[in-house]
């Protein structure tokens, strides 16, 4: 007789695991508290899904969790997806999108892969608790009860909980003894002092920003910033959010607004400016080189006045504003909520799980996905440990 898996949850990594522990020949039930499967998949990558990266270094995961560098070892998403028939295409910056431009030809290209190994999908079943029944698992949902070898846990974390994902089971698997790392918001805005942002709210721009910890440098990142009334957002804001989460307002965010130039070819660009526009205003002194409301708050926080001539800037406003281009500097006052994030630093630690993702405290039940204490960087990261970490599951969950 085939063995029976119980998937909690059908999000990126319970499809993947529901999918592989079917394909391994096991009897398989999903369950799925929301009305459809997949509502954070469509979501992904502003609706194109940016399902993986040709870059694999392990450097881009965070978190407690060593076995995940196995797992994602031996893991090629795109040939992963072609044997569903779900073509991929990378771009220059090496993320993986379906050729389709859509993410719900990859909910699609799963479900389908579901249904032909005959995963027997049930929607609107919130699972509330899990107990043992002989050498079987008995999982609660609602009023209902269902019994199985294997139990794998899919619920993901606590990030866009429009989509199901509240972090709703960790309550539970702390009572049942999982050592859990405490959930934070990460890939989200990075709050800092509103009266620095709110004047360049709308604005983008070019630059290298640092997570410094007093003068320790902890991680660059170069990209678009983003300002909005209260936070700085933008990719490379989202990849040193986790940090923001971590320390806090002990962190600082410094941005360098023109990194690929030197602090002398910056000062000759300076007097070159000033040369060309002694005669307008101060506040037009960087008109062009940054977006306007940037250039003039730069000036003011040197110490310059925007309605003055530009030829009257002193040489010591000039010497801080060429500090300030480089080293632009916004107070962290934490990170944007579980709402605007797009994953969850934190969850079941990886000591309580053994190399295949099964629960070393109960055997017989796994966990993947986002649930574990394991996120990745921007760029396709977070779904390839999703669909890694839910064939891992999968796979072991039918032997
Ligand atoms: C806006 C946004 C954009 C993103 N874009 C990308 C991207 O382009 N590339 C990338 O790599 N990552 C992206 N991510 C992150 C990625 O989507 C997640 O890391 C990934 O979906 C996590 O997969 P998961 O299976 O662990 O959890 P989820 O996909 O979140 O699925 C968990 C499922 O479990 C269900 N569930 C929860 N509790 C229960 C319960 N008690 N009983 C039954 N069911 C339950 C939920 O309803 C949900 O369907 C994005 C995230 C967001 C929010």
């Amino acid at each position: 007789m085939s063995r029976s898996v119980i998937v909690v949850g059908g999000g990126a990594s319970g499809l993947a695991a529901a999918v592989t522990a079917a394909e391994n020949g096991a009897y398989v039930t999903l369950l799925e508290r929301l009305p459809r499967v997949g509502k954070k998949i469509l979501l992904t990558g502003n609706g194109r899904c940016n399902l993986g990266n040709r870059d694999s270094d392990f450097s881009h995961f965070h978190g407690t969790l060593p076995q995940a560098k196995q797992i994602l070892s031996g893991f090629d998403p795109v040939r992963w997806f072609r044997q569903f028939g779900l073509l991929t295409r990378t771009d220059a910056e090496g993320r993986i999108y379906p050729m389709s431009g859509t993410a719900a030809s990859v909910l699609d290209a799963l479900r389908f892969a579901a249904a032909q190994r005959g995963v027997r999908m049930l929607c609107e079943k919130q699972v509330t608790g899990i107990r043992p029944k002989g050498n079987r698992w008995q999982v609660i949902a609602g009023n209902e009860n269902f019994t199985a070898d294997a139990v794998i846990l899919c619920a993901g974390g606590s990030a866009a909980p429009n989509c199901g994902t509240d972090g709703n089971l960790l309550p539970m698997l702390r009572k049942m003894g999982y050592t859990v790392t405490e959930p934070r918001p990460a890939l989200c805005p990075v709050l800092t002092d509103p009266a620095m942002v709110r004047a360049l709210k709308g604005l983008r721009v070019k630059a290298k920003a640092t997570a410094l910890r007093g003068d320790q440098i902890l991680k660059s990142e170069s990209g678009e910033v983003q300002f909005t009334d209260q936070a700085l957002s933008g990719i490379c804001v989202f990849n040193l959010s986790r940090l923001a989460a971590m320390h806090g307002s002990s962190l600082t965010l410094s941005l360098d607004l023109l990194p690929d130039l030197a602090a002398d070819e910056t000062a000759a660009l300076l007097d070159e400016l000033l040369r060309l526009r002694g005669d307008l205003p101060g506040g037009e002194l960087l008109t062009g080189l940054f977006p306007k409301r940037i250039g003039e708050m730069l000036l003011r926080q040197s110490g310059g006045n925007c309605n003055a001539a530009a030829s009257e800037i002193t040489a010591d406003t000039l010497k801080k504003l060429r500090v300030l281009i480089h080293d632009l500097r916004f107070p962290v006052k934490g990170t944007a909520s579980f709402s605007q994030a797009q994953v969850t630093a934190g969850g079941i630690a990886g000591q309580c799980v053994t190399k295949a993702l099964e629960s070393k405290l109960h055997p017989g039940i796994w966990f993947c996905g986002e649930l574990l204490d394991l996120d990745g960087d921007c760029g396709g990261f977070n779904l390839t440990w999703s669909w890694a970490s839910g064939i891992c599951a999968g796979r072991s969950a039918a032997k």
